[in-house]
Parts: structure tokens; C-alpha cells; sequence
């Protein structure tokens, strides 16, 4: 019998007939998708001929141009990674007091920027299916000291968009898209980047479109593109006029160049993931005490990541019992998201951070395990990664 308590360790050692499954190297929960070698190296190529390094450089202004057009939006600005395009999103909107509500169940930097913005996070709690802010659960937070709403449209599935707007709209609020998770992501034909006042990308290293580290803001007018663009190099509009207290959120020309490449193999990679994805529904489809995520009606998804629920008392073992015994298996899967922020101790004393007012996402942070999903791996190693999650189960 293997341990039943949600937050129980390891079990017992595991049987000869489920060992059989370990992979004699590490297989991770993600890898970065590289360019061939040769075309990033007539870019470095063209920088040292240049010995331009950063600052709105040639490898800059063509990758900001061509993200755009791929997204289908006008107005990006690219930044050193999706942390501080997040923290000048509150900047470029003016919001640096009293509340935004935003979800527990993402990854800490959400939260982080709302400090750094002397911002009082608000936590929400979240949907059961697409572990995304419920709407009508986001209205009920909102007080007179509430300036925005920051949702985040987490593992890339689309936030209920319309439903935050129309809360946004209701009480005058900003709403700003931790849209990390979501690149490529469209709905009804439209970028989900396209939604809300502002939408931030992450392309740091273990994202799907990653330019090693970088991020990207998309903004609606050009007016709020030249000030997010001002915000992001210390404020300066000219070399002799800084408009405010900016920050330095450039992306330098080896990042622009990454990120350049990464636009011709995006579409194989999501075409890859999307393929994996299958065989992983296929696979784990009627295990006892697994759920994976569906794909949603008139959604473009990117399969950025591969997660799934484990219900201790149907599956037989905890969510940390199997983490636990896939890592001597040699998988390395990954508790995306725990805990949650508002289990932080910078955050845990937060009214909004009472466990009581959580308990969708207090369920899915106990239960939540993402499995290794990146475009080379091998169809076979997800059969075998099945194979061990299915045989797992059934051990009790
Ligand atoms: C990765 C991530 C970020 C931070 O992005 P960086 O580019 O690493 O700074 C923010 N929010 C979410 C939800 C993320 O997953």
C-alpha cells in the first residue's frame, strides 16, 4: 500500500515490474527549442561587425516587427524577460497603489510585481477545470481601494475573457494579462495577447517561444507603446528628457537574435507538442485518478505544458508520492504550481491568503503534476511515461 495522504512523501520502494520503466538519462519536464547553430552564428556574425550590442539594435527592431506580425497585433515592445514587462505594465498604466486581484495559482513573479509596485495583492480563487480567475469570484474582491485585475491564462489555456471584461468595464478597472504561458494562443481567430488593456509575454529559457531570457509587452495605440517603450530605458524620450521613473527593461541583440530564429520553428514545435499531447490523452485516458486538460471549443492552444490532476483516493498515491516516483525513474515532472503564492510567507498573512477563501485552488495546487511535454521528445518515452503513471496507480 502506497502512502494515501495528499501531502505524504515517498512510498515504499518501488516493484521490479514498474522499475523496468527508468530511463537511463534524465528526461525533464521541458527543453528549450534551438535554432540550428549556424544561423545564430550569422547573427553574432553581424554584431561584431556592427558592435552594436543593445539599445533598439538592427536584430531588435526586426524581431519586434516580426513577433508583431506573427502575433497579428501592432503594438509590442520586447524587454529583458516577462518580470520587469510585467512591472512596467503597471508603470504605463499608473497603477503603483491600493489593490489588483489576481489569481495564487501561477508562477511567484505575478505576485512579486504587484510588491514591487507597493501594490497589495488580492488573491482570487480559481476555476475548477481551467484553473484560471472566475469572473464572478474576481467581483466579489473588488473594493474602493481596487485598481486592477492581473489574471494569468495559465498553462496558455485563455482566461474567461469576455467575463473579466465585462468585471473590468463594470468597476472602471485596468486588466492586465499575465499572458506568459500563451504565446501563439488564439481565440476565435483572435490572439489571446489581443485581450485586456495590456498582455505581457515570458521567453525565458523553459517557455515555449523562449529568445533565452526576454518577454514582450502588447499594448493597444501607439501612444501606449512610446511610453511603455520610454518606461523600459530609464524614462529617457530623447537623450535629454527622461518623461518618468523608468527602468532598464531592454532586450539586448543576442536575445533579439535568438528570438528571431525562434519564429521559424515555433510552428514545428506547438505542431510537435500538440502531437504529444495526443498520445499523452490517448495514453492516461480512463486511468483511475487522472485528469488531463481538454482542448476548449474555437481555442488555437499552444500545448505549452502537459498537466495533470491527481486524485489521491482514486489513483491510489499522492501527487507528491507519484512526483516522487517518477524521479527515481528518472522523469523529472514538476509541481507547476506549489504551493501557491498566497502560501508565501511574504504574502501568507493577506486576508485574501486564508486557505478558506481558496479552496478550488488549495485542490489543484495538492494535486497539480506537469509531465515532460517538448517538441524531440520521443513518442516512445511518452508511452513508457504513461506506462509508469498508469502502472503506478494500479500498484495500491
Ligand atoms: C515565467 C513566468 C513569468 C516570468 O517571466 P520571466 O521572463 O522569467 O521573468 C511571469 N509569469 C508567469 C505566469 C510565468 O510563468
Amino acid at each position: 500500500m502506497l502512502t494515501r495522504n495528499e501531502n505524504g512523501g515517498s512510498g515504499p520502494a518501488l516493484p521490479a515490474r514498474i522499475k523496468r520503466y527508468r530511463f537511463p538519462e534524465p528526461v525533464w519536464v521541458t527543453r528549450p527549442t534551438m535554432p540550428p547553430l549556424e544561423k545564430y552564428q550569422e547573427h553574432l556574425r553581424s554584431i561584431w561587425e556592427t558592435r552594436w550590442l543593445t539599445n533598439n539594435g538592427r536584430l531588435h527592431e526586426t524581431f519586434e516587427r516580426r513577433l508583431g506580425d506573427y502575433l497579428g497585433v501592432e503594438h509590442v515592445s520586447l524587454f529583458c524577460n516577462g518580470t520587469i514587462a510585467l512591472v512596467v505594465a503597471l508603470q504605463a498604466l499608473r497603477i503603483h497603489e491600493g489593490e489588483v486581484i489576481t489569481t495564487p495559482f501561477t508562477f511567484p513573479a505575478t505576485a512579486h510585481v504587484l510588491y514591487w509596485n507597493r501594490i497589495r495583492p488580492v488573491f482570487c480563487d480559481i476555476d475548477e477545470t481551467t484553473f484560471n480567475l472566475d469572473p464572478a469570484r474576481v467581483e466579489r474582491l473588488i473594493t474602493q481601494d481596487t485598481k486592477a485585475i492581473l489574471p494569468v491564462h495559465v498553462f496558455g489555456t485563455p482566461c474567461d475573457t469576455e467575463g473579466l471584461e465585462a468585471v473590468a468595464r463594470r468597476h472602471g478597472l485596468a486588466l492586465i494579462y499575465d499572458a506568459a504561458h500563451a504565446f501563439g494562443v488564439r481565440c476565435r481567430e483572435r490572439a489571446i495577447v489581443a485581450s485586456g488593456d495590456l498582455s505581457v509575454l515570458s521567453f525565458h529559457a523553459t517557455k515555449l517561444f523562449t529568445s533565452i531570457e526576454g518577454g514582450a509587452l502588447v499594448s493597444h495605440t501607439a501612444a501606449q507603446k512610446e511610453r511603455i517603450d520610454f518606461l523600459k530605458n530609464f524614462g529617457f524620450a530623447d537623450e535629454e528628457t527622461v518623461i518618468g521613473p523608468g527602468i532598464n527593461g531592454k532586450m539586448n541583440e543576442f536575445q533579439a537574435a535568438f528570438g528571431l530564429l525562434q519564429l521559424d520553428v515555433i510552428e514545428g514545435e506547438i505542431a510537435n507538442r500538440r502531437r504529444l499531447t495526443a498520445v499523452y490523452r490517448h495514453e492516461l485516458a480512463g486511468t483511475p485518478g487522472i485528469r488531463l486538460q481538454e482542448d476548449l471549443p474555437d481555442v488555437e492552444h499552444n500545448y505549452a505544458y502537459l498537466p495533470v490532476l491527481v486524485d489521491p483516493d482514486a489513483y491510489g498515491m499522492t501527487r507528491d508520492a507519484l512526483y516522487d516516483a517518477l524521479k527515481s525513474l528518472n522523469i523529472f515532472a514538476r509541481k507547476y504550481f506549489y504551493p501557491l503564492c498566497s502560501q508565501f510567507p511574504c504574502y501568507m498573512s493577506l486576508p485574501s491568503a486564508d486557505p478558506k477563501n481558496l479552496p478550488v485552488a488549495e485542490r489543484v495546487t495538492r494535486r497539480i503534476l506537469c509531465l515532460p511535454l517538448y517538441g524531440t521528445l520521443e513518442e516512445e518515452a511518452v508511452r513508457t511515461i504513461c506506462a509508469a503513471v498508469r502502472e503506478l496507480g494500479a500498484a495500491r
